[in-house]
């Protein structure tokens, strides 16, 4: 981990112009990274250019920043787990998205079977591919048709334009995601899927093959950091009480089985795709978007980390650092 002071998260941003200067430090220093690889089991994102990298920065107050290839559109993947999430609590209250799918960290890969079979059928939580498929059949429509729709026009209005599909990765995933369809049959056999399994895998095959930018999954966050309110565009996605509720996921289990050491240097709530893509939220202050191909062995991007570590510290997001206030600094009651 790179040596960087870290400063506190109460207060405020520093100015428009120290933020930049961060984000242009945080892009040099996460640029010197080559290590790791860009994901090749869905085999169309294999061709992704490695050394692709931008970030973007979305302020609660509507300011913005970005860096490198920021307008590159890649596939959204498991990072829209978090979104349809947020949606479909918003649709049929969080109580009974919780009771059905859980929010508890697996401690195993994203795709896990065994994580299904040591819990007695349950998916666990919405950010592994269980719970997300198990949450995306959640959401309210008359048939597959209008789940999607929903699910479209809902990660829509999270990043303020009309998302569209990757016909290429949507066909290539189609035709190679047999273990997601194995997890979707478990789940069925265990009476957790209410409508049709292969249905279910093909809107969840969709959802992962919306195309975003960087600017987009900046945008994105920066909606769960502003109480479900698009600050770009103005309009309310979801209420505040969902978004607590998805952060709070996200901080558990965004990174996977890496979510805790993801929480412990960085301190934000998160999630990740196996394109490259990487939003991470910082309440009431910004949303960032991370984009870079090469992936640990986890599927989380590498220079996205560094990024977001550096970003992290240097403009005060960790949600866990504080600064001991100055005693007698508090405001006297007169009586
Ligand atoms: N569509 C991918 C899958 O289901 C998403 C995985 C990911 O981004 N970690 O395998």
């Amino acid at each position: 981990m790179e040596q960087i002071a870290q400063r506190a998260a109460t207060g405020t941003l520093p100015s428009w112009e120290q933020v930049d200067g961060i984000v242009a430090d945080a892009y040099r220093y996460a640029s010197q990274d080559t290590g790791g690889h860009v994901a090749d089991y869905i085999p169309a994102l294999a061709s992704a250019e490695p050394d692709l990298f931008g970030i973007s920065v979305a302020q609660t107050d509507g300011a913005t920043h970005g860096i490198g290839d920021v307008d590159v559109a890649f596939t959204i993947q498991s990072i829209s787990k978090a979104f349809v999430y947020a949606l479909v609590c918003d649709l049929i209250g969080h109580d009974s998205v919780r009771e059905r799918i859980g929010v508890n960290n697996t401690g195993l890969a994203f795709n896990s079977v065994i994580a299904i079979e040591l819990n007695d059928g349950h998916p666990m939580n919405p950010m592994v591919n269980a719970g997300a498929m198990a949450t995306t059949a959640l959401m309210p429509g008359a048939s597959a048709e209008e789940q999607w729709e929903a699910i479209r026009s809902g990660l829509s209005a999270f990043a303020g334009r009309p998302l569209r599909l990757d016909e290429d990765v949507l066909s290539s995933e189609a035709s190679t995601n047999h273990r997601n369809r194995a997890i979707a049959q478990l789940l069925h056999s265990y009476g957790r899927l209410d409508r049709d399994p292969s249905q279910v895998v093909e809107t969840y095959t969709r959802q992962c093959a919306l195309q975003v930018t960087a600017t987009d999954l900046a945008a994105m966050g920066s909606t769960l950091a502003d109480g479900g309110v698009n600050p770009i565009t103005g309009e309310r996605v979801v209420s505040a009480t969902v978004c607590r509720d998805t952060l709070a996921v996200l901080a558990a289990n965004g990174l996977y089985e890496r979510s805790g050491e993801w929480l412990f240097d960085i301190g934000l709530p998160a999630k990740s795709g196996v394109a490259g893509g990487i939003v991470a939220v910082c309440p009431g202050k910004a949303g960032i978007g991370l984009f870079s191909p090469r992936l640990d062995s986890a599927g989380n991007s590498i220079r996205g980390r560094l990024a977001a570590a550096h970003l992290s510290r240097a403009l005060g997001l960790n949600v866990f650092a504080s600064e001991a206030v100055v005693t007698g600094s508090a405001s006297q009651i007169v009586t």
